[in-house]
């Protein structure tokens, strides 16, 4: 095993045709979620969205790439600076590519990275912050469009609460287009949420279909942290009874509620209103 610590020794340089390699398993087993708990290790698709992770200093495991784009500028680079951080470089045939992205026409790199995910202790707001928490959220197609919503307003974090979908599951990073490493992640039980909500130093808002404040008039004052409800039950009682403001998004025509990345899209663009106007 090359060492991952500190100033780490080289990775090795493989070639793999055979869909039995233990490496191959290894790295493949990554869409379960009881192995990516187990190793505390994910995985991430496409060349730019790689080397954007290992220029943000994110931990990579393996670096996998299709044999024919061994010799590409890019993916030499970006070889090189992740083997010298301890990374195995893979490279394979385009059946374990597939098999390993479990996709037809999958992308031609592929990243092993570790996860990482903060605890409510760790989050220290600043005045100007914007964090976004999300209770039960289960789909991971909405938590990663939020974490990629979050990242282009400049949001300072997503907080996981409660039993939620995993952030690293395929199709959560995929649909958060990159932005996963750039959005810090934390995970709260109920408990450790709300000692978060009882020393948070600005607003606390949650959004709420029942809620009579009209989200347009309410005073955003930071840092704000924006609690959002899961896509079956919304916000529980408890949750919505802690949040120092309840607001709704007023909506015409026949539907019940907004999907929950669509409204938290909404609440994000209002709350950072002014910071985001660009002046003609
Ligand atoms: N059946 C759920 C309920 O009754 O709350 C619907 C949940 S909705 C799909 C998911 C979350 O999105 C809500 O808990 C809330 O946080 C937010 N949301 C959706 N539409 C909203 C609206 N019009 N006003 C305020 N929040 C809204």
């Amino acid at each position: 095993m090359p060492d991952r610590s500190g100033t780490a020794a080289p990775g090795r340089v493989v070639h793999i045709t055979s869909l039995a390699n233990p490496v191959v398993k290894e790295i493949r087993g990554l869409s379960l979620g009881k192995n990516r708990k187990e190793s505390g290790l994910f995985l991430a698709e496409g060349l730019k969205l790689v080397a954007d992770a290992v220029e943000a200093e994110w931990r990579i495991r393996y670096l996998v790439h299709a044999a024919r784009v061994a010799n590409e500028a890019l993916v030499e680079r970006l070889s090189t600076v992740a083997r010298a951080r301890g990374a195995d470089i893979v490279s394979v045939s385009e059946a374990v590519l597939g098999k390993i992205a479990r996709r037809e026409n999958p992308q031609a790199v592929i990243g092993v990275f570790e996860q990482r995910l903060t605890r409510a202790d760790d989050v220290h707001p600043r005045e100007t912050d914007v964090f976004i928490a999300l209770e039960a959220i289960r789909d991971p197609g909405n938590l990663g469009t939020i974490v990629r919503t979050a990242d282009a307003v400049g949001a300072a974090g997503v907080i996981l609460v409660g039993d939620t979908v995993d952030p690293f599951s395929v199709e959560a990073v995929r649909a958060t287009m990159g932005s996963i490493f750039h959005v810090p992640l934390t995970r709260a039980n109920p408990a450790e949420f709300e000692a978060l909500r009882a020393r948070w130093p600005g607003t606390v808002v949650g959004t709420h279909l029942v809620a009579t404040a009209d989200y347009r008039k309410a005073d955003y004052r930071g840092p704000v942290l924006l609690v959002m409800g899961g896509e079956q039950a919304g916000l529980t009682p408890a949750l919505a009874k802690a949040c120092g403001t309840l607001v709704r998004i007023p909506m015409a025509g026949k539907a019940d509620s907004l999907n929950l990345a669509v409204a938290t899209g909404v609440m994000l663009f209002e709350i950072l209103r002014d910071r985001l106007r660009i002046d003609g």
